[in-house]
Formats: structure tokens, C-alpha cells, sequence
């Protein structure tokens, strides 16, 4: 599998459907198809007719997993399903999602979005089975809950408001069982869930308003911090299974993760990176002759950089838009085209201009030198670098591909540094005022760990990628 633009890794989406009356499957398939963007790596849908739990997942992108076979297997009026990027263990079947556990009569299907802190103390708890995620870790506790309790008629639910205090760490769930449909907020709420209504009948978690629109559901509310949904025959109740809550979304769901049609604290993202722009142009002013986007989560605030600079915006690199996350690893020839791969420039756009290149981050910092390369070999004069966020200089332990801290260009080298590292003419970061001015979400509460250092949790014992992997030096 290869990142060939290098950015960090999303997080995974997370999908729910109860629809009396209508296959769950089948609005779950779409609703995954608005939820890719978060993770190419596997997909699975379960499913449940009120009996049996159905779960059939693959390694590959929705449209490589499913087809009219594959859906016609799984049965039902509930549902849950999963889009993954590996933030823990590796790339192979087992790791996809959901992951299920059968116990007694009980049958229970969970998928997960974010990391957990402390999967190294659930590990000694809970071996981990077939796979080496903290997502197993995660339903092997509640199973264990669940057979304790084998006589309580709320079975899951009862087991979910005892085990859930136990996680630690970034964790959005959908989760199911034979008759009901469950999400799950951790007490930080650091990744979205949102709760729509179907237009006849029947309710919908996606982590991202997005999937409400592809089925045409009404956004109802965002899942609180801290907060646990159960949808079933009676209705929608909600319990708050934490002690206390302290809500911190994820900064980077507004500056890169997130879709810009979806919306997250009431304001749209779109709007969100556009002022990201804006305010980027007046903190970091240059002289230049176009405002060219990196496609495509660049877009927005280049479009509000040119505006608020009075500088054309134009396109300059075009995406092949096909070309990503495949099953082929690309072989050396196609490797040392690194970026071209992804993107092709427009010389005519580009040559013999005064070039103000955007873009929404550095991680790495190879792509984006590789980019300033590209646009200088189609005949820029100059090039400008802005970045619609500020420095990312700290490891993310909350479901971002980042643990290793030294593999972030700014943990170690200074703006100025960077600038040159990466063949820029002038190098300009938003600040982190501009960022959550940008969100215009007053009061709200944002995780910036990665671009701060302030960490909303004790990260002490998480530990990273790979931790659960069976070569592990830690197991
Ligand atoms: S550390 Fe950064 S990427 Fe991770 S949750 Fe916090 S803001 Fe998001």
C-alpha cells in the first residue's frame, strides 16, 4: 500500500443505519462511499434481520470490496460498516471492519474511528485474537462484559456503560448487536459522530454530516462528548457513561481530515479553510502573480487567499484523480516520479509566474518539496509557499499516522529551515489564533496537540502503530 502525497493518515469512518422496513446494507454501501476520503484501506459492513449478525469486509476501497453478491448476503434492517486507515496494526484482512464476537446468544459487530492511549494495559488484559488492532481490543472487553452479565436483558448496553470508562484515548464507535444500533463518543470527543433521520423511517450515524447527505437524511445533532446513543424499537435514548467530559474535536478535521461539504460544530468546513486562507494572506502578505491550490484539500483556502490578496487564483496542478491507494505497490520507475504520480502541472499556468503555492500541511515534508520542484520545472519564476495551518510539530496519539515524532519535518528544523529544505522562496504558516478564529466556533473545544504540544490526555503509555503486531518488540 502507498501514500504517495504523503500526508498523514485519516482516521477511518464510521457508518450506522436502523431502518425498519429497508435493507440496511444497502444505504450503509453508499453512506461508505460519502465516508472514503477516511480511510481506502478495507471495508465491511454488518448487518442484522433481528436474528443473525452478518459481517463481510475485505481489504480495497468500497467499490473494490462490494458488489450486488456481497450485499445480497447481508440481510437486515440494522447495520453498521467501516472505511479503515491503519492507525493501529498493519494493512491485512484481519484488521479490517467491523470485528465481531458471538457470545452466547449474543452477537456483536463494533467499528472503530481514532486510537486508544492505553491499549498496551487492555493487551494484558485481553490477548488480542486474529488481528493486532486496539479496535479488538475494544469489543473483547465488552464481550467479556456481556457474558458476565448473560442474564440482563440490556446485555450490551449494560456492558458498554461498565467498560466503556475503562478505554482511554480517541474513540467515535458504532456498534450492534442482533437488535440495536449503538454510538459512542469518548469523553474528549476528539473524532466526530453525527445522528441523522432517514426521510420515512429510521435513524443514521456517519462520522460526518456527508453521509447524511448521500441518503438524503436531516442532520439531527453531532453525538456529544462523552455521550452514547442506543437506537432500537422505542426510539433514540441517550446515557453519558463517563464521569466527566472535556470536548476536544480534532483541529485537523477542519484543516485537512473532514470533507468540505460536511460540517462539524455548525459551521461548514468549506467556509472554515476559505477563512483559513484569508487570514493566512494577511499574516503572511507576498507580491505574486497566481494563487494555486494543492488539490484537493488545498482548494478553499486558496480560494481565500486570492480573494483576500487580490491575486488571480487559477489552476495549476491537476490531480490524477485515479492514481492513490492501490493494491500495486508502485515499482521503482513509477516511485522516482514520487509526486507526479499524483499530480501533473500546467505549465501554462505556471511559467514565468510569481507563484503562491498553498496547501493545507507539512508533515514529511518530501511532498512538498517535491512540489516546489514541479512547479519551478514548469517554468515558475518563484515560489510561495503558505500552509493553511500551523507547524506540525508534535506526534498525534488520538487515530492520526504520526506517532514517530522524528519523522515530522518541523519537530526538528526551524521555519526559515524548512523554507530552504523544501526550495520555497518564502515559506508562511497560519497561526494557531488564525486556525480557531477560522472555525468561528466560539467556545468550543479543540484538540491542537500536534500543533502545540498540549496534550488534552495523558499519553504516557500510548505507544505507537504498531504495538499489537505479533513482531512487536513490546509483546
Ligand atoms: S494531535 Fe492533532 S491530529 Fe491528533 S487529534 Fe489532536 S489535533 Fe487532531
Amino acid at each position: 500500500m502507498s501514500d504517495l502525497l504523503a500526508k498523514p493518515g485519516e482516521a477511518c469512518g464510521v457508518f450506522g443505519v436502523y431502518t425498519p422496513g429497508v435493507k440496511a446494507s444497502s444505504l450503509i454501501y453508499f453512506g461508505l462511499f460519502a465516508l472514503q476520503h477516511r480511510g481506502q484501506e478495507s471495508a465491511g459492513i454488518a448487518s442484522s434481520d433481528g436474528h443473525t449478525v452478518t459481517v463481510y469486509k475485505d481489504l480495497g476501497l468500497v467499490a473494490q470490496v462490494f458488489d450486488e453478491t456481497s450485499l445480497a448476503a447481508l440481510d437486515g434492517h440494522i447495520g453498521i460498516g467501516h472505511t479503515r486507515y491503519s492507525t493501529t496494526g498493519s494493512n491485512r484482512w484481519e484488521n479490517a471492519q467491523p470485528v465481531h464476537r458471538q457470545v452466547g446468544g449474543t452477537s456483536i459487530a463494533l467499528a472503530h474511528n481514532g486510537n486508544l492511549t492505553n491499549a498496551s494495559d487492555l493487551a494484558r488484559r485481553f490477548a488480542p485474537g486474529l488481528g493486532s488492532t486496539d479496535s479488538e481490543l475494544m469489543i473483547d472487553a465488552i464481550a467479556a462484559s456481556v457474558e458476565d452479565g448473560r442474564s440482563d436483558d440490556r446485555g450490551l448496553e449494560r456492558a458498554l456503560i461498565e467498560v466503556l470508562p475503562s478505554f482511554q484515548g480517541a474513540f467515535s464507535l458504532v456498534i450492534m448487536d442482533q437488535g440495536r444500533l449503538i454510538g459512542v463518543r469518548d469523553p474528549n470527543g476528539f473524532r466526530p459522530l453525527c445522528l441523522g433521520r432517514l426521510p420515512d423511517e429510521g435513524w443514521v450515524l456517519s462520522s460526518e454530516t456527508a453521509g447524511l447527505d448521500i441518503l438524503g437524511a436531516r442532520f439531527v445533532r453531532e453525538v456529544a462528548a462523552g455521550e452514547m446513543v442506543v437506537i432500537d424499537a422505542a426510539g433514540v435514548r441517550s446515557e453519558m457513561p463517563f464521569a466527566t467530559t472535556d470536548p476536544r474535536l480534532c483541529a485537523f478535521e477542519f484543516v485537512y481530515f473532514a470533507r468540505p461539504d460536511s460540517q462539524l460544530y455548525g459551521r461548514s468546513i468549506h467556509a472554515a479553510r476559505h477563512d483559513m486562507g484569508r487570514r493566512l494572506a494577511s499574516e503572511h502578505p507576498v507580491t505574486a502573480d497566481v494563487v494555486v491550490p494543492v488539490p484537493e484539500s488545498g482548494i478553499p483556502a486558496a480560494q481565500g487567499f486570492a480573494a483576500a490578496a487580490g491575486i488571480p487564483y487559477a489552476d495549476g496542478l491537476v490531480k490524477n484523480r485515479y492514481v492513490g491507494r492501490t493494491f500495486i505497490e508502485p515499482n521503482q520507475l513509477l516511485r522516482d516520479r514520487g509526486v507526479r504520480l499524483k499530480l501533473n502541472p500546467i505549465p501554462a499556468t505556471l511559467a514565468g509566474q510569481r507563484v503562491v503555492l498553498i496547501d493545507d500541511s507539512i508533515v514529511r515534508g518530501s511532498t512538498t518539496k517535491q512540489l516546489v520542484t514541479l512547479v519551478r520545472d514548469a517554468g515558475a519564476a518563484e515560489v510561495h509557499v503558505r500552509i493553511s495551518s500551523p507547524p506540525y510539530r508534535w506526534p498525534c496519539f488520538y487515530g492520526m499516522d504520526t506517532s514517530d515524532r522524528s519523522t515530522l519535518i518541523a519537530a526538528s528544523m526551524e521555519v526559515e529551515e524548512i523554507r530552504d529544505h523544501i526550495g520555497a522562496d518564502s515559506l508562511g504558516y497560519l497561526s494557531l489564533a488564525g486556525l480557531m478564529e477560522a472555525t468561528a466556533t466560539a467556545g468550543a473545544g479543540f484538540c491542537h496537540a500536534c500543533l502545540s504540544g498540549e496534550y488534552p490526555t495523558d499519553v504516557s503509555a500510548a505507544n505507537g502503530k504498531y504495538l499489537l503486531e505479533p513482531t512487536h518488540p513490546g509483546l
